[in-house]
């Protein structure tokens, strides 16, 4: 048996079937990157200024209503649109575009524009899982879209240009590509054993204990064996449902339960407000069973070694496959390790 803790080697995506190189040895090399400058938790619960804030004009010329929970629009600048005429090319199979309907919404968690899913209290949470609930259910009945797709960046590394606490939903007629993998990859596994692809992982990782991170009665959130990005998780439901309006009324307290403590580690491990860009996976809309589907959400925060210290996919990551340098195991271990209680709260 090689000594996975001091030796490279590669681990098996078994959702994707994709592979990454583990270079544990490597941990010890100097850095002489970027440091880059910390960003600043957002202080005001209002900011005039603030395109989700209640009452503020969008840039579309739309103004949000004075609202006091969660609020749900359709993005102004949607990436995707429901009325587009059907048409497809095909140039020898090497030119190849067809079209996709779809819609684009946005979620604000909160009228509090100063505030993170960490820092929100799990009753509020728990809205925001009704309303993830309710739009999955109302979007995916349409019979253009096949798929919903629930997403946060969080963050000005990731990308997110407010920091007013808010996700997207963006659902189209097609299996987009991780989740078409992802379905491939779970179908082949149960009609090859029997069983479901995340229940028998989550039994491995239930008796190794090596790389959970926290736990509740319904969810497990554990660094995965084959992790890409250095303190990526994967959070997932320990009873088998294929979707998050599947679950019963404890689980989604549960839920909102586990995305808070899970974030509040994020936050606590450098004192940061942890960067991210996480969503949920669950089975497509429409009338097929999909037994194969385990509903789960993947997290992949940049940061590598402090809250300036990214990492950065480029090189052989981007030419050939991923690598990473400390072991999901120890990444596991530092967030286990993490307070339960924000170091904003002292
Ligand atoms: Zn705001
Ligand atoms: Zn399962
Ligand atoms: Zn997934």
């Amino acid at each position: 048996m090689p000594d996975w803790k001091q030796q490279p080697h590669r681990r098996f995506n078994p959702l994707t079937g994709d592979w990454v190189l583990v270079s544990p040895h490597r941990t010890q090399r100097p850095w002489q990157g970027q440091v880059e400058k910390s960003a600043a938790p957002a202080a005001q619960p209002y900011d005039p200024a603030c395109y989700l804030c209640p009452g503020n004009a969008r840039a579309g010329g739309m103004r949000n209503p004075p609202y006091t929970g969660t609020f749900v629009f359709e993005n102004d600048f949607a990436a995707l649109k429901p009325d587009i005429a059907p048409h497809h090319a095909d140039q020898g199979g090497l030119i190849v575009a067809r079209s996709e309907r779809g819609t684009c919404r946005v979620v604000c968690f909160s009228p509090r524009h100063d505030l993170t899913v960490a820092r929100m209290e799990v009753p509020e949470i728990r809205a925001v899982v009704d309303t993830w609930c309710g739009q999955y259910a109302e979007i995916g009945a349409l019979d253009s879209i096949r798929y919903v797709q629930v997403f946060e960046n969080r963050g000005e590394m990731m990308g997110a240009s407010n920091p007013h606490p808010h996700c997207q939903i963006w659902a189209n007629e097609t299996l987009p590509n991780e989740v078409a993998r992802e379905q491939a990859h779970q179908a082949a596994y149960l009609k090859g054993r029997g069983t479901c692809l995340l229940c028998d992982y989550l039994a491995l990782e239930a008796a190794a204990r090596e790389r959970i991170v926290v736990e509740n009665e319904a969810f497990t959130v554990l660094v995965p064996f084959w992790a890409v990005w250095p303190f990526e998780v994967l959070l997932v439901s320990k009873r088998h449902v294929g979707a998050m309006r599947d679950l019963d009324d404890p689980a989604r307290t549960a839920l909102a339960d586990i995305l808070k403590r899970l974030t509040t580690r994020y936050d606590n491990l450098f004192e940061t407000s942890f960067p991210y860009t996480m969503g949920f996976h669950q089975r497509p809309t429409g009338r097929e069973p999909h037994p194969e589907w385990h509903f789960h959400a993947h997290y992949y925060p940049p940061l590598l070694r402090s809250a300036t210290v990214r990492k950065f996919m480029v090189g052989y990551e981007m030419l050939a496959a991923p690598q990473r340098d400390i072991t999901p195991e120890s990444a596991a271990a530092r967030l286990r390790e993490a307070p339960e209680r924000h170091y904003l709260d002292g």
